[in-house]
């Protein structure tokens, strides 16, 4: 086998250059110089035993010899020049001479006659009829002069009748004639081959799929010369192992299957694979990335008898579908987005139909009460209660028409964002004052603290207002009886940290992921008493979001929470999220930073309640 395979790498190495790209003119190259080469080399081998038997040479039989090896320099010349024409020319002459020399100088006649009638098909390989027509002649003519040679007792052939070799002038011409058929069945067949070689190119060159001819294991054989329009890479690069390498890792699996599955049976195999491509205009430009083809392989069986291709070829027709792919991909987005706007939709209704239930509700019960004069308490200290729970009721409901107008507006991206430049100190002041009522009527102490010099920040008042608003009275809210409430303002680079930390009730760490979601409140059991409409915490979200901003939300039950919101000292520069949600951080409660006895002395530190 390797013996085999170092013959035909030497045959190879042999062929001129000029020849190797094209298949067929180098595969008659190859014939050329093997057979020459080894029909020369064999008369050599036995020259010695020519030697040993018939003892020294007469001249004649060193002529043979030397037409004999005659072909060695034919392949030498050819190897050089790649001239096969004139090399088949130089074994032609060199076959009529040797059966000359044979014949004249009375060697084995009959032996002399055969090559007279094989010299014509040595003209067959270079597939040129003046070739074989010019060998016939030759041969003819040989023929011919041998004849009236030995007539004329020129030379002594030992022809037995004399006229031997005018007699094998038809067996001459009857070869010639077959050699001449031989060349042109050959033409004709290369020209068919040709021409569907031409179908094929055009039909390739209509479609914008790839076609790819391979073996059972996926290796390219042939790839479509679209592959650079295709891709954006050159066919070489996918040739061999190439095109397995390109596809997506996680494809490559379903390819080999595809492939030997299309190699084992008779069917059409389909697969979706992922490509990696080049795409974008100019070699700077063209990045590589993955491209959604559709590959569609069938065992390759056309013409296996004359291709000499085996069986197991697979041809494979690629299709580019990565448009389809992201026209599906934005569908199934779209779907899945109208389908959470849908849930969202009935959810909100769900939940602001009992928000508005329920303080209307106690609106109109009381109102029935106080209107009707046999049910209406006489004590004027009752009226006044029904009065101040009518009242209360009136600003939960206005509460929550506002917290749903604010969410509305922020999600649908109507809220307009109105930057403008203001100390954040003394709005935190502002906020504090308007919840300082609560926080003292709930005997939760208040604490403020922010460092003596801060910046401007650029940013909406109004949404920032709001954003303290609802985290403090969130705190105070859930802050028992003598707990705490610390406001921090702290500068981060280009941002400014605003904290609000109580030492309340906590939030339970499976509550935490669900902070920010609309109308969530976290765990019935310890939180039911308070008040709120599950809205707060996703207005200030929506509000951060606008701003460019952050939130961390630290908490352990029973310990405390702490929301801090890091926002832009200029929320211009930074782009913001058009769907107006933050993103939030929840962590475990790490540290008590919100003592006022840990801050550090430029803080300036104010206790409000
Ligand atoms: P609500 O109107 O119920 O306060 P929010 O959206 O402001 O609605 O808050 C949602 C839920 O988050 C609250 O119901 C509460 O369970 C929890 N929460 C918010 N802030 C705090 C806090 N500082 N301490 C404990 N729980 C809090």
């Amino acid at each position: 086998m390797s013996f085999a395979f170092s013959i035909e790498k030497q045959i190879a190495s042999l062929v001129h250059p000029s020849v190797l790209p094209r298949q067929a003119e180098r595969l008659r190259h190859e014939t050329f110089i093997l057979r020459r080469l080894a029909s020369s080399v064999t008369v050599m081998c036995l020259a010695p035993l020519f030697l040993a038997i018939y003892g020294a040479p007469v001249v004649w039989h060193a002529l043979v010899f030397v037409w004999c090896i005659v072909p060695i320099g034919a392949v030498l010349f050819l190897s050089r020049s790649g001239d096969l024409l004139l090399a088949q020319a130089i074994c032609i002459v060199s076959f009529v001479g040797a059966a000359t020399t044979i014949a004249a100088g009375g060697g084995p006649w009959e032996a002399a006659l055969v090559w007279l009638v094989l010299a014509p098909f040595e003209g067959v390989l270079s597939q040129n009829f003046r070739l074989v027509l010019s060998a016939g002649v030759l041969s003819a003519l040989a023929a011919l002069g041998l004849t009236i040679a030995d007539r004329n007792g020129i030379i002594h052939t030992g022809f037995a009748t004399g006229h031997a070799p005018l007699l094998v002038l038809p067996a001459i011409i009857y070869a010639t004639l077959a050699a001449h058929g031989l060349v042109s069945f050959q033409i004709g067949r290369e020209k068919s081959a040709r021409l569907r070689t031409d179908h094929y190119r055009a039909v390739y060159d209509t479609l914008d799929d790839l076609i790819i001819h391979q073996d059972r294991n996926g290796v390219a054989e042939f790839i479509s010369p679209n592959c650079l329009a295709f891709c954006g890479l050159p066919a070489a690069d996918l040739m061999g192992r190439g095109l397995f390498e390109h596809i997506h890792v996680a494809d490559r699996p379903a390819f080999l299957k595809a492939i030997s599955d299309a190699a084992a049976g008779p069917h059409t195999i389909a697969a979706t694979l992922r490509l990696r491509a080049l795409t974008g205009q100019g070699k700077a430009a063209q990045e590589p990335s993955f491209r959604w083809v559709e590959l569609r392989a069938r065992r390759f069986a056309i013409d296996s008898e004359e291709t000499n291709a085996r069986p197991d070829r697979v041809v494979s027709i690629l299709r580019d579908i990565t448009q389809f792919k992201q026209r599906e991909q934005a569908y199934e987005t779209a779907r899945a987005t109208a389908e959470e706007a849908n849930a969202w939709k009935d959810k909100f209704l769900a939940n602001v139909s009992h928000e508005l239930r329920t303080p209307l509700n106690a609106i109109i019960g009381f109102s029935e009460i106080l209107a009707d004069q046999d049910l209406s308490p006489q004590e004027t200290a009752k009226q006044r209660e029904y009065a101040a729970i009518i009242q209360k009721s009136g600003q939960h409901l206005l509460a929550v028409v506002n917290s749903i107008l604010d969410m509305s507006k922020i999600q649908s991206g109507a809220f307009d964002l109105r930057p403008e430049p203001f100390a954040l100190p003394p709005l935190i002041d502002l906020s504090c004052d308007m919840v300082k009522l609560k926080a003292t009527e709930g005997g939760v102490e208040l604490v403020r603290a922010y460092p003596e010099k801060i910046d401007d920040i650029v940013g909406d008042k109004r949404a920032y207002k709001q954003i303290l608003l609802n985290l403090l009275s969130n705190a105070i809210k859930f802050t028992p009886r003598g707990g705490r409430v610390t406001v921090k303002l702290r500068p981060d680079g280009n941002h400014i940290v605003v904290s609000v930390a109580d030492t309340g009730i906590g939030i339970a760490p499976n509550d935490l992921v669900n902070l920010g979601c609309p109308f969530f409140q976290a765990g019935a059991s310890y939180d039911r008493p308070y008040e709120g409409t599950g809205l707060g915490l996703s207005v200030v979200r929506g509000l951060v979001g606008l701003h460019g901003g952050t939130i961390a939300i630290e908490s352990e039950l029973n310990q405390g929470t702490c929301v801090s919101v890091r926002l832009p000292l200029d929320c211009r520069r930074l782009p913001a999220s058009k769907t107006g949600t933050a993103k939030i951080e929840t962590l475990p409660r790490r540290s008590r930073s919100d003592d006022p006895r840990l801050f550090s002395n430029e803080m300036m530190v104010k206790k409000i309640a």
